[in-house]
C-alpha cells in the first residue's frame, strides 16, 4: 500500500501516525531491505508490500486490545520485528520484550533499536520455551504472529501472562487450529474471548487474531508443561 493509504488504513485503526512515526518506520524499511541482502529478514521487500503485510499488519492488534495502555507486552517469534517493533514505533508507552532463537536477527533487532532511538524495548535471545521459564505470570499481553500451532503456542506464551491478561496470536489460518487446542487452553486455565477475523486491504488476504484470556493462575502446573515442550521444539 502507498503511504497515503497507510496512514487512511491506520485512521480507520483509529492509529493518527506522527511525521516522526512515518520517518522512524521509513528508516526500519531500509535498514530492513539493506540487512535483506546479508541475512534472511522477509521474503517480502517490495516497500509499498512491505507497509501492507509487515507494518500495518501488526498494527491491526489494535483490533483486539487497547494498545494505549501502559503494559508489558512480549513478542514471541518477532523475526525481523513484527509485529513488536512497529507496535513499539507507534505505541511508545508500552514496555516490550521481542524473543527470537535466530542470533542473525536478535543482531539486526538491536541496530533497529539502537538506530531508531527506540526506549523501554528489548530483544532476548532464547528459546521462547527457555525464556517463558523464567518468565512466568509477567506481561500483561503476549502476541505472536506467524511462529507455530495453537496448541503449541498455547503451552509456551499462556504461562507467561498475567491473570486476567492476554494471549493474542496473530494468524492467517486457523482452520482446525482453535478445535486442536481446547484441551491446552483448558489445562491452562484460559478461554478464548473473541476471534476477530477480517481481511486485509488491498490484497484481501484472511487474518484472525485469536483474542485468549487467562483466567487462573497456572504457576504451579508450568513445570509439567515445560517438560512437554522441551520434548518437542517448535
Ligand atoms: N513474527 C515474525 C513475522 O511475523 O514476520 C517472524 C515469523 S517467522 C515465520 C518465525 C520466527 O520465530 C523466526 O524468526 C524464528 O527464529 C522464531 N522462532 C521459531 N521457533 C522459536 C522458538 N522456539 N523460540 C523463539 N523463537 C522462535
Amino acid at each position: 500500500m502507498k503511504i497515503n493509504e497507510f496512514i487512511e488504513e491506520l485512521k480507520k485503526l483509529g492509529i493518527i501516525i506522527t511525521d516522526e512515526q512515518l520517518d522512524k518506520l521509513n528508516k526500519y524499511y531500509d535498514l530492513l531491505i539493506n540487512w535483506n541482502k546479508k541475512i534472511n529478514l522477509t521474503t517480502i521487500t517490495n516497500k509499498e508490500e512491505v507497509y501492507l503485510k509487515h507494518f500495518y499488519d501488526s498494527l491491526t492488534l489494535i483490533k483486539a486490545y487497547d494498545l494505549t495502555k501502559n503494559i508489558k507486552v512480549c513478542d514471541v517469534g518477532t523475526g525481523a520485528g513484527f509485529p513488536g517493533v512497529v507496535l513499539k514505533i507507534l505505541f511508545p508507552n508500552l514496555d516490550i520484550i521481542l524473543v527470537d532463537a535466530l542470533n542473525k536477527r536478535v543482531i539486526f533487532l538491536n541496530e533497529i533499536i539502537d538506530k531508531l532511538k527506540l526506549k523501554n524495548i528489548a530483544v532476548v535471545h532464547a528459546r521462547a520455551e527457555e525464556f517463558a521459564r523464567d518468565n512466568i505470570e509477567v506481561f500483561d499481553l503476549v502476541t505472536s504472529r506467524a511462529v507455530a500451532k495453537l496448541n503449541i503456542l498455547n503451552e509456551i506464551c499462556i504461562p507467561m501472562v498475567k491473570i486476567d491478561g492476554y494471549f493474542i496470536p496473530m494468524k492467517a489460518n486457523i482452520d482446525e487450529e482453535l478445535d486442536n487446542s481446547k484441551k491446552s487452553l483448558n489445562e491452562l486455565d484460559s478461554i478464548v474471548e473473541d476471534v476477530i477475523s477480517f481481511n486485509l486491504p488491498k490484497e484481501k488476504s484472511k487474518r484472525n487474531l485469536i483474542k485468549i484470556k487467562k483466567i487462573k493462575k497456572t504457576k504451579e502446573k508450568y513445570p509439567r508443561k515445560f517438560d512437554k515442550i522441551s520434548k518437542n521444539p517448535l
